[in-house]
């Protein structure tokens, strides 16, 4: 069975059927993490904060004249 290790606590975990981008909860420290390779198998900490990206790309209509 596959195994990975929790990047963040170091923990074994066994996935039965893992898939690519599959969230999966870290028994031993209740991370999230997410599939970021299957072969082999590895973990990585799952970042769900994308509006600190759209910040970058909203920068085009700031400054309106209201004249
Ligand atoms: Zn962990």
């Amino acid at each position: 069975m596959p195994t990975a290790f929790c990047p963040n606590c170091d923990e074994e975990i066994t996935l039965q059927a893992p898939r690519l981008g599959q969230v999966v909860i870290c028994p031993s420290c209740g991370t999230e993490l997410e599939v970021v390779s299957v072969k082999p198998l590895e973990l990585d900490f799952l970042f769900e904060e994308e509006e600190e990206w759209e910040e970058e790309w909203g920068e085009e209509e700031e400054e309106e004249e209201e004249w």
